[in-house]
């Protein structure tokens, strides 16, 4: 039964031109990003932030308590390399400024180019004028503390409907392919 899923989704992803590597990394990504959110949703409770800021203020190895912060509120383990993407996540959403970065035209060039003039979700042709740029992270969560590494342009659909769901493009690079 499992290896017929297994071949099922290897099938769904050959017929319409993804790769699994692709599909592998984005689920992964996203994965990550799901525990985030739930930490962050949590935290929206100030006792539970200012608790976790104080756990992480008296922490010698602040993977570690990265790993057990996870650990403790959503019962998931997760490895060293693991909790130091998460602990870049939670330290954005400590440090955050509520300033929104202007970026200016040669990060927005460099993002189209890198992405070889495509959205970086539904792979439709954009440029500089029907493209938007877009945190992949929400900017809500972590500002612009993660850099250009959280940057992608995005056509202006793409955006529009992604909008704070960061689990957007998991869920739409199949549905959503022109
Ligand atoms: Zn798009």
């Amino acid at each position: 039964m499992i290896e017929e899923k297994a071949l099922a989704i290897d099938d769904l992803l050959e017929r319409n031109g993804i790769t699994k590597d692709f599909f592998m990394n984005e689920t992964y990504k996203c994965m990550l990003i799901s525990i985030f959110e739930t930490i962050v949703s949590e935290m929206t409770e100030d006792n539970v932030k200012k608790e976790l800021k104080k756990r992480y203020l008296c922490s010698a190895n602040k993977i570690i308590t990265t790993q057990k912060i996870v650990y403790e509120k959503t019962l998931c383990k997760l490895n060293y390399e693991e909790s130091k993407i998460l602990y870049k996540y939670l330290y954005a959403y400590f440090t955050k400024k509520n300033l929104r970065k202007k970026y200016d035209y040669s990060v927005r060039y460099g993002l189209i180019n890198k992405q070889n003039g495509k959205c970086n979700i539904c792979n439709h042709q954009i440029d500089i004028f029907t493209s938007e740029l877009d945190h992949i992270v929400p900017w809500t969560m972590v500002g612009d503390e993660l850099g250009t590494s959280n940057l992608q342009m995005l056509c202006k659909d793409c955006n529009r409907r992604k909008s704070k769901n960061s689990a957007y493009n998991l869920k739409m690079f199949l549905v959503n392919k022109y």
